[in-house]
């Protein structure tokens, strides 16, 4: 079993750790430091990303403690507006964590694709909200998942960035590569 924390600050966390729990890991929500203690990995949901920095930055200390985490080496899984707080830039310009090397557009994909489900090239379930699109990625990044060409699933180490939410695609694959026992 392999404990993961969820950060539960806004947006669909407690679909996060229905699916985590699903696998058999033990999930639990995250909104103070100290809640990291002991755990092996972390997942940031989607949302809303302005009003989930806002809430981050008024828990003291969490979001130092969310980049010492991820600089830790766990594994660390970042979901739609969970990409967008974790990336190294945002446009248009907002702050973010800077724990994964990419530079992301909010709501990329405009009319062409606003909300949709549809399949990654490799087949894998998207479901897409509003979501971010990845313009630009660093030399330490992989894409693991195009649609259509594009990146939608990234990983730079540890760090893995997705543009959709496996969590309502019941993508549980998304969860075992990053959370498998013995990372
Ligand atoms: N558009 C949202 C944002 O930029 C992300 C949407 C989502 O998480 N589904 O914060």
């Amino acid at each position: 079993m392999v404990r993961v924390g969820v950060l539960a600050l806004q947006g669909g966390w407690a679909a996060h750790l229905a699916c985590l729990r699903g696998l058999g890991h033990r999930a639990v929500e995250v909104r103070s430091p100290r809640a990291l203690d002991g755990l092996d990995g972390l997942v940031l949901p989607g949302g809303e990303s302005t009003a989930q920095w806002r809430l981050l930055t008024r828990a003291p200390g969490l979001a130092e403690a969310l980049r010492s985490f991820a600089g830790s080496g766990a594994p660390v899984l970042v979901t739609c507006a969970g990409l967008v707080l974790a990336a190294r830039a945002v446009a248009p310009t907002q702050p973010s964590l800077d724990l994964l090397d990419v530079c992301v557009r909010r709501n990329g994909w405009g009319r062409q694709l606003a909300s949709a489900e549809a399949r990654a090239d490799d087949g894998t379930p998207l479901v897409l909200i509003r979501a971010p699109r990845i313009e630009a990625v660093g030399d330490g990044v992989t894409v693991e998942t195009t649609l259509d060409g594009e990146p939608v699933l990234v990983r730079q180490a540890n760090v893995w960035g997705a543009t959709y939410h496996p969590e309502l695609a019941g993508d549980l694959r998304a969860y075992a590569r990053p959370f498998r026992r013995g990372w």
